[in-house]
């Protein structure tokens, strides 16, 4: 979000410093699955087609897939999965939910385990998991953003109005400050506890390289149902491939795992859904924090209550999918421009700071 934000506003005329605590892609934005696909949601439909657009003139170089690889939902239980696939086929049309019967799938996806139920989407952009960040930071770069790392920042506020950021070097002035710190926002907006639309939902993911990984990017039904913190799924089985490594996740936890102890649960859990995985080589694992908010939707443009304050965070399990649109938009409020964030994305439904 900082990155896609520095480079949109710089672009359009702003003087910009980005301030990342620790390096670059450290948060969720450098370690997710890498699939840009649509999140399923009728209030962030409009983003993501958005996103998709912006995405493919990025440059810099992202280069996602020409065309969708297709999202597999899977489920070991045939009667759970009919009604999603009905709900998000009279919901979103485009998506062209289409249920696979066994020799359909057994041929469309040989490496998948047998007896699996699942149906397909239209939708699905494979790319590496720190690539949209790193583009449009180097995007932000050549419209002349200062990006510092390795430096924390935090609003400074006096009389109802941002003025500027404070870091260890003291505190600078800004004519306007975007809050886009991910998981750790609303601490960074309100250190007083008072307002908390968001916490962090904490992912493990393990790197794997299998020798015939499935084309499609597989995902254990029931993604579509989280919707905040609260939702505690544990885990659930997701694979993304591209170019010959696969990110095999992932966990959805209140608190920070350590990833070597849950890297075993993710296996034992994919062996089920893609026998292949079986002593395969293991190249990394990670974890990262998604940034939820408490209705599963982005908290995007300025915080009433204080002038000159803005958000872009929040994005869940979306993260990737939404960023340049979302970045859009809020690039959009900061420069005075009447912009179109629908109430339900915006930063103001969760009430004014004290
Ligand atoms: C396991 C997993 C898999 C995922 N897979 C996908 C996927 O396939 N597709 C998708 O669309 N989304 C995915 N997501 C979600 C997506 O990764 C996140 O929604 C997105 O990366 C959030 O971006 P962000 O910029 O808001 O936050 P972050 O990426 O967390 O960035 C926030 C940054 O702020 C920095 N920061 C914090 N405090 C300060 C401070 N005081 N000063 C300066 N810097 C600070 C942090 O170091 C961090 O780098 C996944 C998430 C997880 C956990």
């Amino acid at each position: 979000m900082g990155c896609a934000l520095a480079a949109f506003l710089a672009e359009d005329g702003a003087s910009v410093r980005l301030y990342e605590r620790d390096e670059l892609a450290a948060g969720a934005s450098g370690r997710n699955s890498g699939l840009l696909q649509h999140p399923m949601d009728e209030a962030l439909a409009e983003v993501y087609t958005a996103s998709e657009a912006l995405y493919r003139e990025l440059g810099h170089g992202f280069d996602p897939p020409a065309e969708p690889v297709g999202v597999l939902v899977v489920s070991e239980d045939p009667a759970s999965l009919e009604p999603v696939r009905v709900d998000l086929a009279a919901r979103f049309p485009a998506l062209r939910a289409e249920a696979l019967d066994p020799a359909t799938l057994h041929a469309a996806e040989p490496a998948l385990a047998e007896g699996l139920s699942a149906f397909v989407l239209d939708t699905g952009l494979p790319v590496p998991p720190a690539a949209a960040t790193r583009a449009f930071a180097a995007r932000a770069r050549a419209a002349g953003a200062q990006l510092l790392e390795g430096t924390a920042a935090a609003p400074v506020r006096a009389n109802g109005r941002v003025t500027g950021v404070r870091t260890t070097a003291g505190e600078l002035p800004a004519g306007a400050v975007v809050v886009a710190a991910g998981p750790w926002t609303s601490a960074l907006v309100d250190p007083t506890g008072a307002w908390r639309p968001i916490a962090p939902l904490w992912g493990v993911n393990v790197e794997v390289q299998l020798a015939q990984p499935p084309r499609h990017a597989v995902e254990e039904g029931g993604i579509q149902d989280l919707q905040h913190a609260d939702d505690a799924l544990d885990l659930l089985f997701s694979l993304v491939t591209r170019e010959g490594s696969s990110a095999l996740g992932s966990t959805f936890l209140a608190e920070r795992p350590e990833p070597g102890e849950v890297a075993p649960a993710l296996l034992q859990r994919g062996l089920r859904f893609v026998p292949g995985l079986a002593g395969t080589h293991v190249v990394s694992v990670r974890s990262c924090a998604r940034p939820m908010s408490v209705d599963g939707r982005p908290l995007l443009g300025p915080l009433p209550g204080v002038e000159g304050l803005f958000v872009a965070a929040g994005h869940g399990p979306w993260g990737i999918s939404l960023g340049p649109g979302s970045a859009r938009l809020v690039a959009g409020a900061v420069l005075g421009r009447p912009g179109p964030i629908a109430p339900e994305l915006a930063a103001a439904r969760f009430g004014p700071l004290a």
